[in-house]
């Protein structure tokens, strides 16, 4: 299931000199559980049945790889898309919610919590605590309360409570504060998902297990397609890092295989408003893991900004920074507008309208050089509903 050994984490959740677990005291016991128990209880075989039987009659796996004709035509070659724009709720999230409520409902909790900043892994969290009828309490800062009306809707419709973080600059990180807060206090019977390859240790491996299903599929499909499970390069955009630790982990230790991230840089990195953490970051330690982040000389955490909700975190998970450090995966950027342009150009080329997060995956085509034999996968992370007020303002100009 698991094969891969050089790029897992070791007893300490260190990947290289990235990772391990920087919480308080007062968390200790919480995280302390979840590391003792998580491998024993998901790679139990009843565990991952359940598991798979969710994955595909629930959330629609395994999503399509798709052969993108013209898109290849312009850029002169062979281009795959995973879908992941497919799942249910829009997005891979729910790979790594799913696999979390179980792993809670294992662990005897009765509720869940989770911070959100956009929404969507608020939604993806509300959407499978309904189906398993488990307690949801989503904080989401007061500022991204109002400018995300919908996604507030959908959780509330879905049974979740919503509560507003009123502290700080009212978005993300306050909302996350929230959460922490909320933790300490309840510890026995709440489980904290995190939705992205960050966090204390083991958050960046539980929730990069839960999202190899991508590649796992990619390796079958391209089989299937052209006899080989490996193509010549894997594309993905980071913002915390799961979609592309989920589309790289099944060929970390394939060098053959080149992975390409690619972060936000927002209006540019030589601007004050980037989300470009490996060309802007240093170390530091952020949600409990030492990762590269941006940050001042004093330590304090730079407000990162990106056109997408979704690539706008100052930090990513420590796969992420060990990968980089290594030259394993080479990390690039697209600014605001590159991955505007990339958005319009999938929707005219391939009927697919993507996640704004997506589209910077999709700049990429632009900055490598590729034979035109070549193999490149695509991961695309979610579908662009979301984005269509950010769409529609740019058709106006
Ligand atoms: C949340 C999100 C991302 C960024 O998160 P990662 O953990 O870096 O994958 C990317 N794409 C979509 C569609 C998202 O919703």
């Amino acid at each position: 299931m698991f094969p891969n050994k050089y790029f897992e984490p070791d007893e300490k959740g260190y990947y290289g000199k990235f990772g391990g677990a920087y919480i308080p005291e007062m968390l200790y016991k919480n995280v302390e559980e979840l590391r003792v128990e998580y491998l024993k209880i998901i790679e139990n075989v009843a565990f991952q049945n359940e598991y798979q039987n969710l994955l595909k009659d629930y959330a629609g796996r395994a999503t399509p790889l798709f052969f993108a004709k013209r898109l290849s035509q312009k850029y002169s070659v062979n281009i795959y898309l995973k879908r992941e724009d497919l799942c249910h709720t829009g997005a891979h999230k729910i790979n790594n919610t799913i696999g979390q409520i179980l792993l809670a409902i294992k662990l005897g909790k009765k509720r869940i919590i989770a911070e959100t900043g956009a929404g969507q892994h608020g939604v993806a969290t509300a959407t499978v605590c309904a189906l398993k009828g488990l307690d949801c309490i989503v904080f989401m800062g007061e500022k991204d309360i109002k400018r995300q009306a919908p996604n507030v809707a959908r959780m509330r419709m879905l049974g979740a409570k919503v509560i507003p973080a009123s502290s700080g600059s009212k978005t993300l990180k306050d909302a996350t504060n929230e959460a922490i807060r909320y933790w300490i206090n309840n510890s026995v019977d709440t489980h904290y998902i995190i939705g992205s390859v960050v966090g204390p240790h083991p958050y960046p491996d539980i929730v990069t297990r839960f999202q190899s299903v991508i590649s796992l599929e990619i390796k079958w499909q391209l089989k299937e397609k052209i006899k080989t499970e490996l193509p010549d390069y894997v594309i993905a955009c980071v913002g915390g890092g799961s979609n592309a630790a989920g589309a790289f982990y099944h060929f970390l230790d394939v060098n053959s295989v080149q992975l390409i991230a690619v972060e936000a840089a927002g209006l540019g990195v030589d601007t004050d408003f980037s989300a470009a953490t490996t060309q802007l970051g240093t170390i530091g330690i952020l949600h409990g893991s030492k990762s590269l982040l941006m940050q001042t000389k004093d330590g304090q955490v730079i407000e990162p900004h990106s056109i997408s909700a979704g690539l706008d975190y100052p930090g990513i998970g420590p796969l992420h920074a060990h990968l980089f450090e290594t030259g394993r995966a080479k990390y690039l950027s697209a600014t605001d507008d590159e991955a505007i342009a990339a958005a319009f150009e999938l929707a005219k080329l391939e009927g697919i309208i993507p996640a704004l997060e997506s589209a910077h995956a999709l700049h990429a085509l632009k900055l490598l050089k590729f034979k035109p034999s070549d193999n490149v996968i695509i991961c695309l992370s979610g579908r662009g509903d979301k984005d269509l007020s950010t769409y529609m303002k740019k058709m106006e100009e």
